[in-house]
């Protein structure tokens, strides 16, 4: 996991870089996407974003967003039945655990699971370029509810 405090610091490092203006909204916006592993949506960061921010509106979030996928800082998880969810700590690909009752999507620790695409990518004498490798089950909040 990464230390969060360092993370928002060299996301700010790098938004600094590219001349983008450090504002409380964006610097809310940073940590509520390194905060945890709640991968979240749009709409959540702008929920919350609004409790602290009343005036703040849903285009300081998707404009955010939008500069951190330019610069690769922020991985786009994209769904065909909700919305898309994101991920701030690990701006690269890897394997996603999905709750299909609650939504919740996490990330698995398990060694080597994230090595699998590269080599069989080599096997198949391609070049990695990108894999999405998403396991849907039920989480243990939801099993422990049922
Ligand atoms: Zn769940
Ligand atoms: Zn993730």
């Amino acid at each position: 996991m990464t230390d969060q405090r360092s993370r928002v610091q060299e996301l700010i490092q790098r938004l600094r870089e590219r001349g983008c203006r450090i504002t409380p909204q964006r610097l809310a916006i940073l940590h509520i996407l390194t905060r945890d592993q709640s991968h979240p949506s749009a709409e959540d960061i702008f929920k919350e974003l609004y409790t602290q921010f009343p005036t703040t509106s849903r285009a300081t979030v998707y404009k955010m967003i939008a500069v951190l996928k330019e610069m690769n800082e922020i991985l786009e998880l994209e769904f065909s039945d909700q919305s898309n969810r994101y991920d701030g700590n690990r701006p690269y690909p890897h394997t996603h655990l999905i709750c299909l009752y609650c939504g919740a999507i996490s990330d698995p620790e398990h060694a080597g699971l994230d090595d699998l695409p590269r080599e069989l990518a080599l096997h198949a004498g391609y070049e990695l370029v990108s894999y999405r490798f998403d396991v849907y089950g039920i989480c243990p909040a939801c099993r422990a509810t049922k």
